[in-house]
């Protein structure tokens, strides 16, 4: 299959442009030689405005996941208690990483597609002492944004930390682990980044770095963010690092900067809106009921009579546009289309024209061009 045929169009891993790409086919540097340290540096640099800190970041080859347990595994001693605040999916596999290292999960549940109340989390933060409250920042499974800024406020003058899971948010839905009190963003390459799979990075506070340094923590060697902060002080990694994957990601940002990341963001939020608008009519309804709405996916309730996956496999068969079902408790009923990344308005209107060609064969009643004229009245307004 030819890339024209082929759109990946999922809530990650997300298409990798071009300018990307050649930077990972260059020949591999030393990751201990001055060519690669200066792409390290760079790739630092750029990156911490977009985490909206100083604090140094720390790179990892890993998944995403990945980055969740080592935020865990460096900040736990055995028996410590955690606080997930779950709404989604990867809330759930936070809570399963805590549970698989032992540590004592209280575990607050808010109703899926629904916001996270920053009040509850205050209660159970008043009634028990935590090491950490543990959030999703940009629940992919449902496409609903936590406010970490009213969280941190919580928790900025008490000795717990907050965890945030940013993999699917960073780059495409606003970060400011600083000014909002954040104390481990963790994140990976394959989404609003624009890169392969296969690095992760995470930032830490200094509130975090205490309690990394401590010798009690749970037992850890790869995942030690003690060698990591050493290593990085001499701009490199603790063990090989990908240097390929950090060329990619490197470009990725220089990309991000020269859009400005303010318009990058800003584009996010008016394409992702944009396919909201145009699924709405043509009968696909937006699954989330927070008002903070993720940019970076679209997550759609599939019609009473239709199955998400004989949407997804037609898009796919029929038209090589690539998106994703779920894989939990709300599969067959929602779809989802990742809005992150290398993504201009033209791809939008694919999906769209995708969509209803797909709902029609599929015997849903839909009104040829309906959901590209109402993305682009969407787009038009945004002017
Ligand atoms: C994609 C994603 C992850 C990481 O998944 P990996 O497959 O391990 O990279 C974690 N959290 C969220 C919210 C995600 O969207």
């Amino acid at each position: 299959m030819t890339n024209s045929h082929y759109r990946l169009r999922l809530p990650g891993p997300t298409a990798v442009p071009e300018r990307v790409r050649q930077a990972i086919a260059q020949p591999v540097l030393s990751h201990r030689g001055p060519e690669f340290r200066s792409i390290f540096n760079r790739a630092e640099e750029l990156l911490q405005p977009i985490l909206g800190t100083r604090n140094r970041v720390l790179f990892f080859a890993s998944s995403g996941t990945g980055m969740m347990e080592a935020s865990l595994v460096n900040i736990l001693a055995p028996g410590e208690r955690v606080l997930v605040a779950c709404h989604g999916q990867f809330g759930e596999r936070f809570a399963a990483i805590a549970r698989a290292l032992g540590a004592a999960v209280d575990w607050l549940d808010f109703p899926w597609g629904h916001a996270v109340d920053p009040a509850q989390i205050e209660r159970r933060v008043r009634a028990a002492d935590y090491r950490a409250v543990v959030i999703v920042h940009n629940e992919s499974s449902t496409g609903v944004v936590a406010d970490m800024a009213a969280i941190g406020a919580l928790l900025r003058d008490r000795p717990t930390l907050l965890v945030a899971d940013s993999v699917s948010g960073l780059g495409g839905v606003e970060m400011r682990q600083d000014e909002w009190g954040v104390d481990i963003v963790a994140s990976s390459s394959q989404k609003a980044l624009m890169c392969p799979p296969g690095l992760g990075m995470v930032s830490l506070s200094p509130k975090a770095s205490e309690v990394v340094n401590r010798d009690d923590r749970l037992p850890r060697y790869y995942w030690d963010f003690r060698k990591a902060l050493e290593s990085v002080e001499d701009s490199g990694t603790p063990f090989t690092t990908p240097v390929a994957l950090m060329a990619g990601l490197r470009e990725a940002l220089e990309m991000i900067h020269e859009e400005g990341l303010a318009h990058v963001l800003e584009r996010h939020r008016r394409l992702s809106s944009a396919l909201r608008a145009g699924c709405e009519a043509i009968g696909l309804h937006s699954f989330p009921q927070a008002e903070m709405i993720s940019s970076t996916v679209v997550c759609l309730h599939v019609p009473e009579r239709l199955k998400g996956g004989d949407i997804v496999r037609d898009l796919y068969q029929r038209h090589g546009t690539v998106i994703a079902g779920s894989r939990n408790k709300l599969e067959g009923k929602v779809i989802r289309i990742g809005t992150m990344g290398h993504l201009d308005a033209g791809d939008i209107f694919t999906d769209l024209l995708h969509l209803e060609d797909t709902l029609h064969k599929l015997d849903f009643p839909v009104t040829p061009g309906a959901g590209v004229s109402a993305a682009a009245q969407e787009i038009l307004d945004a002017r």
